[in-house]
């Protein structure tokens, strides 16, 4: 049957900053094509809520507290994963955050907390899964970029950073990994409304209006819109795709 393409039956994903937003989002996602889901973050009681959800629509999931951007908390993580679900075949490394200032007032604790969150993270994380993937004869990194990837912006010096370094890495991976068959692709959001972005619309004045009016689908994202680019980057559906950086923006990188 054509559809087993996209059959995530038996296997088990990783969505780091699933709790919410995006991750939670793919996490919906991935569930529903038969995966299971351990959600990890920082926030306890909303990777609970978020593991309840899932439980709810019918799907195994588990809730693994850890900070992305320790080491020896990442590498905890990842066994408690292999030893509570058995195996590790999709990793979505999607934890984020954004500190709204020019780079001349950027403090350099606030640089390196960014790209410890965007950038270093997506490499500690995918080195613990490495191991466990290529035991298994395959998986799937998935790695969230960024309209940021892409464009720049006075507000965003170390996020853009981290960003465009996301699909850089993206692109080593897969070359490195490719013959131990592991996919490694990035995913580059537009406008997405989520806890992130609420922040920034408060900030950024005009904002919203900025977003609608240069966007072609002419509405901000919903978490919902990622269910699917997940689906397809974590299943056989993409197993000759890699090194990608595809954005699910609404059209907003191709308008002129
Ligand atoms: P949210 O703020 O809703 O989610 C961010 C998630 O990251 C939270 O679940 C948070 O969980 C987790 N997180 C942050 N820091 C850490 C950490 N140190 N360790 C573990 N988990 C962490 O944001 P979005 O859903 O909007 O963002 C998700 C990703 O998408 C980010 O990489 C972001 O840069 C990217 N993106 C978002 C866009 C948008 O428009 N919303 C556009 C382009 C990219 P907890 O607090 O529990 O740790």
């Amino acid at each position: 049957m054509k559809t087993e393409l996209f059959n995530l039956s038996g296997k088990v994903a990783i969505v780091t900053g699933g709790n919410g937003g995006i991750g939670l989002g793919m996490a919906r996602g991935m569930a529903e094509a038969g995966a299971a889901v351990a959600i990890v973050g920082r926030n306890e009681q909303k990777s609970a809520a978020a593991v309840a959800e899932l439980e709810r629509a019918g799907a195994r999931a588990i809730a693994v507290a850890a900070d992305v951007t320790d080491k020896a908390a990442v590498a905890a993580m990842a066994e408690r994963v292999a030893r509570d679900l058995g195996r590790i075949d999709i990793l979505v490394n999607n934890a984020g955050i954004s500190i709204r200032k020019p780079p001349h007032v950027l403090d350099i604790a606030e640089w390196n907390s960014v790209i410890a969150t965007n950038l270093t993270s997506a490499f500690v994380c995918s080195q613990a899964v490495y191991p466990a993937m290529k035991a298994a004869g395959g998986g799937k990194v998935i790695n969230i970029g960024s309209m940021m990837s892409i464009f720049g912006a006075s507000f965003a010096s170390a996020y853009a950073a981290s960003k465009g370094g996301i699909v850089q890495f993206t692109r080593a991976c897969a070359v490195a990994w490719a013959p131990d068959n592991i996919q490694v692709n990035s995913v580059l959001p537009g406008w997405i409304d989520t806890d992130l972005t609420k922040n920034a619309r408060k900030e950024v004045e005009g904002l919203h209006d900025r977003v609608l009016g240069r966007t072609p689908a002419a509405r901000w994202g919903a978490i919902d819109d990622f269910a699917g680019i997940a689906v397809f980057l974590a299943s056989p559906a993409s197993d000759f795709v890699t090194g990608t950086a595809i954005p699910v923006d609404g059209g907003y990188s191709v308008m002129a």
